[in-house]
C-alpha cells in the first residue's frame, strides 16, 4: 500500500469506529468538497430550525428572511424574541439568576463566511445576541466577555436594564432556603434558544441564546456562546446547535462535531444521535438533558437527545410544526 492508501484505510477505520454509526460513511476530503453556488434563489427556503416550542422566534426569523433579510438578520431577529420575553425564565430579560442572584447571559452567532461573535457573562443588557452580532462585525476579536462585554454594548448604543424580574428574583429567594443545586431534565420548557436557518440563496447562520443554568456558580460559562459547542455554522455542509447541560455539550465539543459527521456523509439526525451517544459513552450524564438540532446545505434537518421530552419548533413554507425528539432515555 503507497502512503496514501494506508493513511485512508486508517482514517476509514477511524471514522466508522468513532462514529458508531451502521452505514459506512463515505470519506470526503474537505479539500475536495464542490463549492456550492450560493447566487441561486431556491423556491423551497427559507427553513427555519429552533430548540423547543420557539414558535415565535422562528416566525420573526421567517418574517425577517421573507422580507429580504439574509439568515443572518433572520436568526438574530428570532433569537430575541425569547431575549425580550420576561416569562422565557432562561434566556435574556427575565432569565434566572446565578446563586448570588446575578442574571448573566451568553450568545453567540455564526454567519455563512464563518465569521462569529460572541458574549460571555453579559449583564444588563437584553439582547445579547445583537451585542455577539457586534463583536463579529464591529471588533477585530470574536468573543467579549462581562465588564468589557457591558463597556462595548453602551458604547454601541445597547440601554443599561435591569433584568431580574420579581418572578425569577422571588423563586430564587425560594431557591435561597435549600440552595440545592440540582438542575432538573427539562424543567424549563422553554429553555436555551438555539435556532438555525438557511435563506433563499441556500446561505445557512446560527445563534444561541442564554441565560444559562439557574443558580449556576457565579462566572459559570456554558457551551451556548462557544463556538463548536452550543453553536457551529459551515456554510458549505451545514449547521447545528445545543441545549442543555453545557458541561456535557463542552466537553464533547458537540456542535462542530454534528457538521463534522455530516461532511463524512452522516444525515443530520444520524450526527446528532453520535453527538449524544459520545456523551453516553464517556460521561456521567444520568438526569441530565442535551439536545441537539441540525441542518445540511440541502435543508434537511434532524435532532436527538439524551432524554426523552425534547422538542423542536420547524418553520417552511411559512408553517411551524413542533417537532418530538428521538431520545436515548
Ligand atoms: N446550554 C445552556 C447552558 O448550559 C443551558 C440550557 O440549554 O438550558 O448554559
Amino acid at each position: 500500500m503507497t502512503n496514501d492508501t494506508n493513511r485512508r484505510a486508517f482514517l476509514k477505520k477511524t471514522i466508522q469506529n468513532t462514529a458508531g454509526l451502521s452505514l459506512a460513511l463515505p470519506i470526503l476530503n474537505s479539500c475536495q468538497s464542490e463549492p456550492i453556488p450560493s447566487n441561486k434563489v431556491d423556491p423551497t427556503l427559507p427553513i427555519i430550525l429552533s430548540t423547543w416550542n420557539n414558535k415565535k422566534a422562528n416566525q420573526a426569523a421567517w418574517d425577517t428572511i421573507s422580507k429580504g433579510g439574509t439568515a443572518l438578520d433572520g436568526v438574530e431577529a428570532g433569537a430575541r424574541i425569547p431575549e425580550e420575553d420576561p416569562n422565557d425564565q432562561s434566556v435574556g430579560y427575565g432569565g434566572r439568576p446565578d446563586r448570588d442572584g446575578n442574571v448573566t447571559l451568553d450568545a453567540c452567532i455564526m454567519n455563512s463566511n464563518g465569521d462569529y461573535g460572541a458574549v460571555t457573562y453579559l449583564q444588563h443588557i437584553k439582547h445579547p445576541v445583537s451585542v455577539a452580532r457586534r463583536v463579529m462585525e464591529e471588533t477585530p476579536h470574536a468573543l467579549l466577555s462581562g465588564a468589557g462585554a457591558l463597556k462595548f454594548a453602551l458604547e454601541q448604543g445597547f440601554e443599561k436594564e435591569n433584568l431580574l424580574t420579581s418572578k425569577s428574583k422571588q423563586e430564587w429567594e425560594e431557591w435561597k432556603k435549600t440552595s440545592e443545586y440540582k438542575p432538573k431534565v427539562n424543567i424549563e420548557l422553554h429553555d436555551t434558544i438555539g435556532i438555525l436557518a438557511i435563506d433563499k440563496q441556500k446561505n445557512l447562520a446560527g445563534a444561541c441564546t442564554t441565560s444559562g443554568l439557574a443558580y449556576k456558580m457565579q462566572g459559570r460559562i456554558g457551551d451556548s456562546p462557544i463556538a463548536g459547542a452550543g453553536l457551529f455554522v459551515d456554510n458549505e455542509i451545514g449547521c447545528a446547535t445545543a441545549t442543555g447541560m453545557g458541561e456535557l455539550v463542552l466537553k464533547s465539543v458537540g456542535s462542530f462535531l454534528i457538521v463534522e459527521l455530516m461532511r463524512q456523509g452522516a444525515t443530520p439526525a444520524e450526527a446528532c444521535k453520535e453527538a449524544v451517544m459520545r456523551i453516553v459513552r464517556k460521561q456521567n450524564y444520568e438526569e441530565l438533558q442535551v439536545g441537539y438540532i441540525a441542518m445540511n446545505k440541502s435543508g434537511e434537518v434532524g435532532a436527538y437527545s439524551l432524554q426523552s421530552g425534547f422538542v423542536y419548533a420547524i418553520t417552511s413554507d411559512n408553517q411551524t410544526r413542533i417537532v418530538e425528539v428521538d431520545s436515548y432515555i
